[in-house]
């Protein structure tokens, strides 16, 4: 039997592989805003060092966030006006090149309340007629189409412009009432009233991902700003782009008009996120884009 003896514990004598430092991956997930007014957006950042994805689920639904240079990740989401109101969480996977799990985090957020008044239109007897249920499945058809696919990068860096000055006749997520009707649905953008052929400028750089008519909207161009965003312009009197024509902000997409359903000349705008309306003019103030 050895004898102990103080040498055989000596620092010099340790194996070199009990200095090395084992670090467990960690994923670390914020929201700003944490508390996300219904109809409106937020950002998630994801630091996950050494991950080479990291995916969330929100709401039932599963996004890759997307990467930036500095290894961070980020991504924009919106709540539908029709989520409930309550607290949720938001659960969130990191992933190495071999789509081996490095580690999970969960994200507590809240959907609260945001004051929308109703909007009571009153429409004449031409004006209703337009609203047809072959008009509003034909609608819903054509945005089937507009929002079959994203670009994935995002386009923009800076704050949204607004395309068109002009006093907003109606604020998005508005319920509507027709003619005194029930309140039915929500308003899906935001109009801004000026004059027939306001030039309408883009909000965002982008690609001009679709243009044409539609029944309710009217003339339309929707553009692509990459990394989940569109936004649409409707009832122009005129239309000024081209499917998959690059635009800068600023670049004149088409015309201020009253095309569709429409009691006079503005701009509907819409923005959406993943397919998901969300409030416009929140993007003209508040940063949801790319950190690094
Ligand atoms: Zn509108």
């Amino acid at each position: 039997m050895a004898a102990t003896s103080p040498t055989n514990v000596a620092p010099s004598k340790q194996s070199p592989s009990a200095s090395v430092t084992r670090t467990t991956p960690t994923l670390t997930l914020t929201a700003t805003p944490p508390q996300i007014g219904i109809g409106e957006s937020t950002r998630i950042l994801a630091q996950a060092p050494g991950a080479a994805s990291v995916s969330i689920d929100f709401r039932g639904t599963a996004y890759h966030m997307l990467p930036q240079p500095n290894g961070t990740f980020w991504l924009a989401i919106g709540v539908p006006l029709d989520a409930p109101l309550s607290s949720g969480v938001l659960h969130g996977t990191a992933k190495d090149a071999f789509g081996k799990t490095l580690a999970s985090a969960d994200l507590t957020y809240a959907v609260i309340t945001v004051e929308r008044p109703v909007d009571y239109l009153s429409l004449t007897e031409a004006e209703s007629s337009v609203l047809t249920p072959d008009a509003s499945a034909h609608e819903a058809e054509i945005r089937g189409v507009q929002f079959a696919q994203f670009d994935p990068a995002p386009r923009w860096t800076k704050l949204f412009l607004r395309p068109v000055n002009g006093e907003i006749t109606t604020y998005f997520g508005q319920g509507r009432s027709i003619n005194g009707g029930p309140v039915g649905a929500f308003h899906t953008g935001v109009d801004l009233a000026n004059d027939n052929g306001t030039p309408v400028q883009v909000a965002a750089p982008g690609r001009v991902a679709w243009t044409g008519a539609m029944p309710i909207r009217g003339n339309s161009v929707i553009v692509d700003h990459g990394a989940g965003v569109k936004t649409g312009y409707h009832h122009l009197s005129a239309i000024s782009s081209t499917v998959d024509q690059q635009v800068a902000a600023g670049d004149v997409v088409g015309l201020v008009g009253a095309t569709g359903l429409a009691t006079g000349p503005h701009l509907h705008w819409e923005l959406s996120l993943w397919g998901v309306n969300v409030d416009p003019m929140t993007w003209l103030t508040t940063p949801f884009g790319p950190t690094a």
